[in-house]
């Protein structure tokens, strides 16, 4: 049985989050983690109570929409609300962090950012993150390993095989797509 990276599974915890997303110009999640446990999340959406941009179209100024709060700080202000400590924790985001997000993360005193894709990747934020001593480092989207009714897959492709050799003059070819399909459920 082959497990997942942590890197993995936070990163898939904030694709999930990004679904919770109310803003329809991008959908991001984020995931604070300290000693690998997850202690916030968030996603891009406007303040609780607030009407949704996915109902009333997006609050758009100078091309941003000032309606959302973004997932980064969103998840930052839970920890705020709650009173838990962000000195040294980690975050996992799904696109890298604009400006602002930057700076509200170097301030909370999070060490390092996990991001799954870039973003227009600010250059004085990363210079920023520099001078902080805050670590950057992309998880690529094909580390995520989420394989969803795997069982069910393997007993489809199994029932094929048993339909196929029932027809002789191919078995050479069945003995190949036999390996093949062995190779990709190992
Ligand atoms: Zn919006
Ligand atoms: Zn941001």
């Amino acid at each position: 049985m082959e497990r997942i990276s942590w890197n993995q599974y936070f990163m898939a915890q904030s694709h999930l989050l990004a679904l919770r997303s109310t803003c329809t110009r991008l959908t991001v999640g984020a995931t604070i983690v300290r000693d690998n446990r997850m202690i916030a999340g968030g996603y891009n959406g406007s303040i609780a109570g607030g009407v949704h941009c996915i109902d009333e179209g997006c609050y758009v100024i100078d091309n941003h929409c000032v309606r959302t709060i973004h997932a980064e700080m969103n998840a930052i202000l839970q920890c705020a609300k709650f009173g838990v400590a962000t000195t040294g924790a980690e975050i996992y985001v799904t696109h890298f962090p604009c400006l602002q997000c930057c700076k509200a993360i170097i301030q909370a005193g999070i060490k390092t950012v996990y991001f799954a894709q870039d973003y227009k990747n600010h250059p004085y934020g990363i210079e920023l993150f520099e001078q902080a001593g805050v670590a950057l480092q992309k998880v690529e989207t094909n580390e995520m390993k989420l394989e969803l009714h795997h069982q069910e897959k393997k007993q489809f492709l199994e029932k094929i095989f048993q339909e196929l050799e029932k027809d002789h003059g191919k078995q050479a070819e069945v003995e190949k797509l036999k390996r093949e399909a062995e190779q990709l459920f190992s």
